[in-house]
């Protein structure tokens, strides 16, 4: 029997680096090619959508020709091993690609949206979707054209579902960041909430991360290895 059985788990751009993506902040990631002001803000939705719809096309077509490595299979086995010891485990990602789901998680939250996701801002039906859209797309309920737009929180934009992740960090015995540089808030500010409320707290990246000295315990490297290693320690533990 583990001794600890709720864990709340946030992931970052990291976790899925061993798979292809890019992350945003390190070199060669995202950001050097596409300044953020233009891609991932409603200001700069705003005065280019037709660029904006081409950036997250292209981050979604990405998605098919890449797969889960073992970091996110990982965390499937430890959702479940969880549950069969009648425990829980939440899965908070900030990343917007969709290989938690295809690793074989079931609880996640996409606190960030998803690139798989679309949103009608006419009538406000969102819709899963793995093809193409432009700023003269028509929506598939409303039939409005020129309303739609990638299910995204952009920089500004209140993160999905603040109130379940809080109260999974209130109830959670552990608290554990993967892949993540600590820059964006509120996310990054979740750490310091489950410390605050006395939770362990466990932080595994490739280096020290911006908030790397709120956390109880921090392994450096990377997360297909070190992830793997820690769920075998809980699940054994
Ligand atoms: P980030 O790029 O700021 O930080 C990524 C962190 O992961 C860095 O600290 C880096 O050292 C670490 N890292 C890199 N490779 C690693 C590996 N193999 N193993 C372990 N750690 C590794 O990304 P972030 O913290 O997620 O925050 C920025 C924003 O980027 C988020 O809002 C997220 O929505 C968005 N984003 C998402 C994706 C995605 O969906 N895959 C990709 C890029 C950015």
């Amino acid at each position: 029997m583990t001794k600890i059985k709720n864990i709340v788990v946030l992931t970052g751009a990291g976790i899925s680096a061993e798979s292809g993506i890019k992350t945003f902040r390190d070199t060669g990631g995202l950001w050097e090619d596409y300044p953020v002001e233009q891609v991932a803000t409603p200001q700069g939705y705003a005065a280019d959508p037709d660029l904006v719809h081409r950036f997250y096309n292209a981050r979604r077509k990405d998605l098919k020709t890449v797969k889960p490595n073992p970091a996110h299979e990982a965390l499937a086995r430890l959702e479940k091993g969880l549950i069969e010891k009648g425990g829980y485990m939440t899965l908070i990602t900030q990343n917007v690609d969709d290989l938690h789901e295809r690793g074989g998680s079931e609880n996640i939250i996409h606190m960030h949206g998803e690139l798989t996701s679309q949103w009608c801002t006419a009538c406000q039906h969102k819709f899963y979707s793995q093809g193409e859209f432009t700023p003269k797309s028509i929506c598939p309920k409303c039939d409005v054209a020129g309303k739609i737009r990638p299910d995204i929180v952009w920089f500004g934009e209140m993160p999905y579902r603040m109130d379940t992740i809080e109260l999974a960090v209130m109830n959670c015995e552990l608290f554990v960041s993967i892949g993540t540089s600590g820059a964006v808030y509120p996310a990054a500010g979740y750490v310091q909430m489950a410390r605050s409320l006395g939770k362990q707290t466990l932080e595994i990246n490739l280096e020290r991360s911006e908030g790397s000295h709120h956390f109880h315990e921090t392994r450096q490297g990377k997360a297909g290895k070190l992830v793997s290693v820690w769920v075998d320690e809980i699940l054994n533990g």
